[in-house]
């Protein structure tokens, strides 16, 4: 039942952007990508896992990934984002709530990550223990335009609806 302090569905948005650099890893929705260049992070630089956690925590009034993850701290140095969304995925359960659905839409240019998509939104839905139909993954280009359309950096962004445990 919804009540003042704790309503019983509750959305959030999350957005995020790291650089492409030589030398890195690609990793999108914990998903290795073979490409020739990779996402600079503290972490592993996955810009979709990111943007999907600082949705949920939006959703819960938690903050931001950066506060709960800060990039000052060795432990994260690396980390694989995917064990980052479990430990929030713990918090959505902590505070009483589940995830109805999580809709997220990846920007890059390079490479084509169509073929990728069902295995990123498996490994993001088995992190947050919800089913593969509640967790959608898209992506697009911008036509060549700007910071992702230049090959410079990857975005993503995410939207989730949470809704009451009881
Ligand atoms: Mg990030």
């Amino acid at each position: 039942m919804s009540t003042p302090g704790n309503p019983s569905i509750r959305i959030g948005t999350g957005y995020d952007v790291h650089r492409l650099v030589e030398g890195r890893d690609l990793v999108l929705g914990g998903v290795h990508i073979p490409f020739e260049k990779g996402t600079l992070g503290h972490s592993d630089g996955d810009a979709l896992t990111h943007a999907i956690a600082d949705a949920i925590l939006g959703a819960l009034v938690l903050g931001d990934i950066g506060q709960h993850f800060p990039d000052t701290d060795p432990e994260y140095e690396g980390v694989y984002s995917i064990d980052l969304l479990k430990h929030v995925a713990g918090l959505i359960q902590k505070k009483g709530y589940l995830v109805s659905n999580i809709d997220a839409t990846l920007v890059l240019q390079k490479p084509k990550v169509k073929g990728f998509l069902p295995e990123m939104r498996q490994k993001l839905a088995d992190a947050l223990g919800v089913g593969f139909e509640q967790v959608s993954v898209k992506a697009t280009t911008t036509e060549g335009l700007g910071m992702t359309g230049q090959g410079d950096a990857v975005a993503a962004q995410a939207v989730c609806l949470l809704t009451t445990a009881h």
